[in-house]
Order: structure tokens, then sequence, then C-alpha cells
């Protein structure tokens, strides 16, 4: 039906939708359905970029991503009850990363849900979302939306980053009030995200820490590349001289083929350094809590830490030396106050580190070259490795065990932000969303490198890709299981075993049903071809590689966290 235009009337929608434009709000990943169908409709009508997704959860996926590679909010909109809830995984996700994100959700008749007598979609949204997120907001009338949405984009992005719920009440969105009251009513958030200088005592501190130091280390995490300080952070690598370190997704903060980078010798300085300076990095269980016998225990270490989240120091051990302030201000703090005669760390330290990096680089080239087939995650890597040398402007989406585990170590990024993948929780199902995400912030060619069992999570928003025509290449790591395919059912039965699947599955035919390339690669030689030939072309491609079923590990890198069973037959 037709709605008519009053000029001196404005409503719940178009005040929402003028909110978020406002605030240089233009994308919005949705499912549509009861109450934010027209909603959505509108907001495509009015500029923003709309981006309908087959699953909640990948567009709230699709949001965190954006998140992170923007430092704005990434917003999802989805219905209520059942897609609240698929989109609230992705909020805690987000919320777990430090990434800002706003789900914004339409909920059903307050007077109904609030008496629990049985509405469609009934649910308490508000409060079941607030102990998983930042911040949670409910905006009842619609002068108030300005507010509500300058709130929410306020919690997301400022101090550490995070996910926040806009709880929207159906009724809300048909509410109408004088146009220019309305105008009126919006809030432009200046300043989100303020800088947050280091005390300079806390600096002075961190200074001493430092020039103690005999075997120096740097961690990059995820923060840092969040931070878009990339310059400064270069420039406090390069001028400390201290060998670093990059967590998964700040690979490329500084190229990987640096000089000072250490990843190759990652056992090595976590086990001998004395002084670590974690830069955006949290001491979890990616860096087994700080302590252990990785970290070369029982000698003891001291921590410089960077991070605008105070509470974060001397959450597993103790912080020497706390920095807290966003990390272009404490880095550039650091800088300047090691002055112009800053002794480079010992170059005993520094050889021994180099001296490892060069060796394991040189072990590992000899297992990435070979055209058999099947392939194996060397041969197969060592092809995604030269695309990315040849072509660094793509973006490495990249999820699974062995897949990721070996992905991370095999594939080198030469540039900030170009490495999306399974972020703190290390969840599985994140590829689609953050692969849609990066093509529609960047504008970037996408490679989604995935385990066969991780795309399996997200499989359907190659709909999604094929629709928007997105530039994205998904690369299914296809060795027939979850971790391994060759797993036999102990019981005997007919059934296949729990982690098994159905052999030599035809991914790559799902892609051409939705009008994509679909490729069958046996070979690195055609799996080289093929992707070059994505990202050249930027059609949505889905290339089905076929991997060894008996190559790889048990959960990768991280089997030792199964528990195990003293009493099971092997
Ligand atoms: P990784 O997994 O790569 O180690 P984490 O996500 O664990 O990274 O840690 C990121 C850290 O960065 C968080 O503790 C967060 O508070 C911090 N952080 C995020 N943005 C900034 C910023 N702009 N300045 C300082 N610290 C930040
Ligand atoms: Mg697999």
């Amino acid at each position: 039906q037709e709605t008519v235009a009053i000029e001196t009337l404005t409503d719940g929608f178009h005040l929402l939708i003028d909110a978020l434009k406002l605030n240089g709000i233009n994308t919005i990943y949705n499912v549509p359905g009861i109450p934010i169908t027209d909603l959505g409709r509108y907001a495509q009508g009015e500029g923003i970029r709309v981006l309908s997704f087959r699953h909640e959860q990948h567009a709230g996926y699709a949001a965190g991503a954006a998140g992170f590679l923007t430092k704005k909010p990434g917003v999802c909109m989805t219905v209520s009850a059942p897609g609240f809830l698929n989109g609230l995984t992705a909020l805690a996700n987000a919320t777990t990363n430090c990434w800002p994100m706003i789900l914004i959700s339409g909920s059903s008749e307050r007077e109904v849900v609030d008496l629990m007598q049985g509405d469609y979609e009934e649910m308490d949204q508000l409060a079941i979302a607030k102990p998983l997120c930042k911040a949670a907001y409910r905006i009842l009338h619609a002068e108030d939306i300005g507010i509500g949405v300058a709130r929410a984009i306020r919690a997301a992005v400022t101090g550490r980053p995070g996910g926040v719920y806009l709880d929207i009440p159906g009724s809300l969105l048909g509410q109408a009030m004088d146009a220019i009251e309305g105008r009126k009513s919006l809030v432009k958030v200046i300043d989100p995200a303020p800088a947050q200088l280091p005390a300079p005592d806390a600096v002075a501190r961190a200074i001493d820490v430092l020039k103690g130091a005999k075997k120096p280390l740097i961690i990059l995490g995820k923060g840092a590349a969040y931070a878009q300080a990339d310059d400064v952070v270069r420039e406090l690598v390069e001028k400390s001289g201290i060998p670093y370190l990059p967590m998964s997704m700040a690979k490329g903060l500084l190229p990987d083929n640096h000089p000072q980078s250490s990843s190759a010798a990652r056992s090595l300085v976590l086990k001998d350094s004395d002084v670590v300076v974690m830069v955006g990095a949290r001491l979890n269980w990616l860096l087994s809590h700080g302590k252990g016998k990785q970290w070369g225990e029982p000698y003891s270490k001291k921590f410089v830490q960077i991070d605008i989240e105070p509470k974060e120091m001397d959450s597993n051990v103790e912080i020497a030396a706390p920095l807290v302030g966003d990390i272009q201000s404490c880095a550039q703090a650091l800088i300047d106050a090691m002055g112009p005669d800053w002794k480079k760390p010992p170059t005993g330290w520094t050889d021994a580190v180099r001296s490892k990096v060069e060796g394991n680089i040189e072990k590992m080239a000899s297992r990435l070259q070979g055209n058999a087939t099947p392939m194996n995650y060397h041969s197969a890597l060592g092809v995604v490795k030269k695309v990315f040398e040849d072509r660094p402007d793509t973006i490495l989406v990249n999820e699974g065990a062995n897949t990721l585990d070996f992905a991370r170590s095999i594939v080198d990024m030469s540039k900030p932000r170009k490495r999306l993948d399974v972020g703190t929780w290390g969840v599985m199902g994140i590829g689609m969303g953050s692969a849609i995400a990066a093509a529609v912030e960047t504008d970037c060619p996408v490679v989604a490198v995935e385990g066969d069992s991780a795309f399996g999570f997200c499989g359907m928003e190659i709909e999604t890709i094929c629709r928007y025509n997105l530039p994205i290449c998904v690369v299914i790591f296809n060795n027939n299981g979850i971790y391994r395919g060759d797993d036999q059912n102990r019981s005997g039965s007919a059934d296949p075993a729990t982690t098994a699947f159905v052999k030599d599955s035809r991914y790559e035919k799902m892609m051409e049903a939705f009008g994509g390339v679909g490729v069958y690669a046996t070979s690195p030689d055609d799996l080289k071809r093929a992707i070059f030939e994505a990202i050249d072309s930027r059609k949505p491609t889905l290339i089905n590689a076929i991997i060894d079923e008996a190559a790889g590990k048990e959960s990768g890198n991280i089997g030792s966290l199964n528990p195990q069973s003293v009493v099971a037959q092997a």
C-alpha cells in the first residue's frame, strides 16, 4: 500500500533512519520480518545500503566485522524473539572481540510481553540481551529515538568497544510526531571515541621497565589493528628495535616479512623474552594466560600493557607497567619518552630471534611446494600464500580447525586489517558474514578460506553473496569432515562417524545454483588458477578444494583443550 507523504509529520520509522544517517551509519545488515520489514525498505529508500541476509547470525557477524574494519558501529537489524536470539550470538561475539556493533531488534507489544500474556514472538529481549553485551537500551517514544540512537553509538565505540542492543517495540515505529520537533530531537554524537592519554608517570614507569630489558618482545593484538594507529605502531616497533609478534588479526599491521617480525619464532620469543609489551592484545587463552611452560616458567616476565580498558590490567598476571589509554596516544607517548638516544635491544637477542625465524621459514618453504593430488594443507596453502603476495589488497577471511591454524602461520599479510578470522572465542561460522562485510565496507576482493565444517555453519549466505554480486571467492578446504574425514563409527552401525560428512560433496554446485562460479579443484595448480581468476574477475566464486581426508589433526593446534576420558576404548 502507498504511504501518504504528510509534510508536517514524521514517525518512528523515519526518525530512526534519520538518526542513523545523521551519525554516518550508511549500511545495515538485515533480516526482514515483522515488525521491521518496512524499516529496512524505507532505510533502503532513504539511501542506506541495506543488505538482507538469510539468517540473523550472519547478518550479525557481518555487522561485527564491519565495526572492526571501520571503527564505526556495524548495525544488524532483526525481528523479535528467535531473530533477536540469532543476532544476539553475534552481538555477544562482537563484545567478546571488543568490536563496536549495534543490534537493533523489533519486539512485541510491551504491555503483553510484560504481563506474559502470550504475544506473537513474545520475549523480554532487553533483559536477555543485557548480560551479553556492553549496554542495552529500549526506546518507547518517538521523541526519544534521537537520544536512544546516540547512546547506542557512543556506548558501542567509546572506551573498549563492544556490542550494544537497541530494543525497538513495533509500536514505536508507527508513532507520529511533528516533523520539525522530530528533526530537533535528533542527536549527532560529537567525538564518540575521544583520545585517552596515558598518565605521564605511567609512561615513565613503562620506559623504566623497557630500559631494564635484555630480551624484550612486543605483542600486537587485534585492538592495535582496530585502533587504526598504523603509523605510530610501526614507529614504536621500528624505533624501539624490539622483535614483535602479531596476534592473528594484527597480521599485516606491519608486513609479515618485516625484519623484526618474530611470528616464525613464536615459541622461542614467548619462552625466552624477559619484558613483553602488550599492545591491544589480551593475556587470555590464546596466549596461555601469560604463564606456564609456554612462557618459560619458572622464569618470570615483566609485562607492559597498553589497553584502553583499565580492568584488563592484571587479568591473568601482574602487569609491571600498565598504560591505560588509546593505542595512538600511548604509543606516541612511549616514542616521545624514548627520546633520541634510545638503545635498541642487545644484538645477541635480536640475532637469535632472526636466525630462528629464517631457519623456520626455510623449513616451511619446502613443505609448501608440489602439485600432488589430493592436496594437503601445506600444498593448498602454499598457493594461497602466493596469491596474497601478488594481490596484497585482497582480504583474507579464515576459519576452520587445521584450515585456520595452518593458514594463520603460512599466509603472510602485508597490509593492516586484511585478515578476519574466528576471533577471541574461536567461533565457527563467521566466514560468510565477515566476507560480506569486508567486501561491502572496503570494496576489496575477498578470499574466504574455509574448513568444510566451518563453511557449513554459514553456507546459505552464498546466495546473499550472489544476490549482491560481491567480489568474494570462497575456498572450501574439503577433507570430508570435522577435523578429518576418515574417522570410523565405533559401534559398527551404518551411521557415519560423528565427525564425518558426505564424502566428495560437490559444494561448488551450490554456488552455481545461485548464478555464481563453481570450481572443483583437485591440484594446487587448479586452485591457484581459480583463485586468481576469481579475484581478477570479481565474480562470486566457490572453489571446492579437495584435501586429503587423512590430513590434519583433531581440533588443529588446540587439541589439548579436549577433555580426555580415562575409561573409553581408543
Ligand atoms: P588479540 O586477540 O589479538 O590478542 P584482543 O581482542 O584479545 O586481541 O585484545 C584487544 C584489546 O585491545 C582489548 O583488551 C581492548 O580493550 C583493546 N583495545 C581496543 N581498542 C583499543 C584502542 N583504541 N586503544 C587501546 N586499546 C584498545
Ligand atoms: Mg574438514
